[in-house]
């Protein structure tokens, strides 16, 4: 689902970006999207943008409407609410067991862009305390919930001199603006030998590939940066992150949302099972050493 923003096409609300994550005006355009919108690919560095895209402040005002929400954000508005929470929470326990088994949970978590907080949720037996950030007010309440304590806004919100030892954003880099500050901050607020988790589509995956302008990760206005796994291990290694490294992030999607969009009718029964996709997402890690 796009955000249902009627303003978009109004010449006054768009900006023709240079390269949010290198500052190089020399691009090839890929794909043409809905309106004027084009996915654009950066000469100088590889990362894929949109082009031209929303100003921030319009599409702030559009994800703080709780009814950003409802249809979900990864848009599964074809498939009960219950079974994409199922889903969600699903992909999120075996992110959890990817990142114990590597050593990094434990201590305290920071998730900024945390939804309705199924992260949140699935990792009280990981970390000691748990802290998100959403611009929903409606998404925070009920993250809340859940013990965490939420912010309402982005990682500006949370307190100056808090410092965590595993900062994640699943799902929320492809949103952002300014790439290299919104990771400096997530460092700001990062132990050091903690680790920071970014998890985005994967603009260099299998599906991605296959679908090509017709990926669902396509998403106008609202993704505005597309990552492969060198682009976004760039972005780290660009702040100083340490370490930087891939993790395995299989993402699970209910059976009835893949058969709606093949436009195939599914059992209710069967459309509520789990299926895991790989190359949907990709994810990487990185250490901050602030020595
Ligand atoms: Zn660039």
């Amino acid at each position: 689902m796009n955000l249902e923003y009627t303003t978009a096409d109004k010449e006054g609300n768009l900006e023709y970006p240079v390269c949010p994550l290198c500052g190089s005006d020399r691009r090839e355009f890929l794909f043409r999207l809905n309106g004027p919108y084009k996915i654009a690919r950066c000469a100088a560095c590889g990362v894929h943008y949109l082009h031209p895209r929303l100003i921030e402040s319009a599409i702030r005002d559009a994800y703080q409407q709780s009814s950003y929400y409802q249809g979900g954000t990864c848009g599964y508005a074809d498939t009960s609410y219950n079974d994409q929470e199922r889903a969600l929470r699903a992909t999120f326990k075996r992110l959890l067991n990817n990142l114990s088994r590597r050593g990094l949970t434990g201590g305290d978590v920071l998730e900024v862009g945390c939804g309705y907080g199924y992260l949140l949720d699935e990792a009280r037996t990981y970390f000691d305390l748990r802290v998100g950030t959403d611009f929903s007010g409606a998404a925070a309440a009920t993250a809340r919930a859940t013990g965490a304590e939420v912010f309402v806004g982005g990682i500006e919100e949370v307190p100056r001199d808090s410092r965590f030892d595993c900062v994640i954003a699943t799902q929320v880099i492809e949103h952002v603006y300014q790439p290299l500050f919104f990771v400096e901050q997530l460092v700001n607020h990062t132990k050091s030998g903690g680790h920071i988790v970014l998890a985005t589509p994967d603009m260099g995956g299998v599906l991605r590939k296959t679908m090509g302008r017709r990926w669902p990760s396509f998403k106008v206005p609202e993704h505005v940066l597309y990552f492969d796994s060198r682009t976004l291990s760039m972005l780290m290694s660009r702040v100083g992150l340490r370490d930087v490294r891939r993790l395995p992030y299989p993402h699970a999607f209910p059976l009835g949302l893949i058969a709606a969009k093949f436009r195939l009718r599914m059992p209710p029964l069967l459309a509520r099972v789990n299926v895991w996709v790989p190359a949907t997402t990709v994810a990487v890690y990185g250490t901050v050493s602030n020595g």
